[in-house]
């Protein structure tokens, strides 16, 4: 196997590795991006599109670890884990159960929230050089409930994201049906958390990068990373077909 030097490897074209090689190639830097399969073509091809930057709470709390067994008991529930591969997911499971601590849980926090104050206008940013601003819209979230009960509990929800800075704005049912006439008669009531953003076409965001990242000179391959090892001038990659260093 040949060896290659690289300024940077960025590993999956996702939004996220095209976001980043693109950044860094509009920086001037040199960059590879290595995926095994077609680029923008995995989860972000497809999914829901929202930048849901009212919330910073990582996801490993005390409620979601005691909410765990009975979700592996539902067979329609939305956790699975296959017992062949349990043996390998425990020591990430116990490090997820760490996190969940007081002090480990507010570190996750902040550096949630350090980088969803960011996004929205790192993604404008981006969509504006690569001439696509229309592909990202902030109109909010609204968040729906269909009893009175419902409604207390996104009160309840909508505090601690309110106390960390978020605009959450709670509606009565007619407030909710002015904005959703669809919704009218069929809810008690909502939250519309008004800092979130939605990209209207996730694989049009991704494939812009890409093409943008092409264009300006960087280069993508196909290829699987199997190991990333550090060396003492920067990592060695090794792909499967062939090993490459970042300096
Ligand atoms: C149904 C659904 C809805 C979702 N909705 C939202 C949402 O609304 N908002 C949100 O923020 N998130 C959402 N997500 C999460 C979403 O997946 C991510 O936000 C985003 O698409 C992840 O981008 P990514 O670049 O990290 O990963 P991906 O888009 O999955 O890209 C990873 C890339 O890495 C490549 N790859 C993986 N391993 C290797 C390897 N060893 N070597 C080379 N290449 C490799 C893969 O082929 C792939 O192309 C949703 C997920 C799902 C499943």
């Amino acid at each position: 196997m040949s060896e290659a030097a690289q300024d940077v490897v960025v590993i999956g074209g996702g939004v996220v590795g095209l976001a980043t090689a693109l950044k860094l190639r509009m920086a001037g830097r040199d960059v590879l991006l290595i995926d095994r399969d077609e680029p923008a073509r995995s989860t972000s091809y497809g999914n829901a599109g929202v930048l849901a930057v009212s919330d910073n709470y990582p996801l490993a709390s005390f409620k979601r670890l005691l909410g765990a067994p009975g979700m592996l008991m539902n067979p329609r529930g939305p956790l699975r884990i296959r017992p062949n591969y349990l043996g390998r997911i425990t020591p990430w499971l116990f490090r997820f159960a760490l996190s969940a601590m007081p002090g480990a849980r507010r570190a996750g926090f902040d550096a949630v929230k350090a980088l969803n104050d960011r996004s929205v206008a790192a993604h404008r940013r981006l969509l504006d050089a690569v001439g696509r601003p229309e592909l990202l819209v902030q109109k909010g979230m609204l968040v729906v409930a269909r009893s009175a009960g419902g409604v207390k509990a996104l009160e309840a929800e909508s505090e601690p994201l309110r106390h960390a800075g978020s605009r959450v704005r709670l509606l009565d049912a007619a407030e909710v049906a002015a904005l959703e006439p669809a919704l009218a008669g069929r809810v008690a009531g909502g939250a519309l958390q008004e800092d979130v953003a939605h990209v209207l076409d996730p694989y049009a965001l991704a494939r812009a990068y890409a093409d943008a990242f092409l264009s300006a000179g960087g280069r993508i391959e196909q290829r699987q990373a199997i190991r990333i090892a550090p060396t003492d001038s920067g990592s060695e990659i090794d792909t499967d077909q062939a090993p490459w260093s970042r300096g």
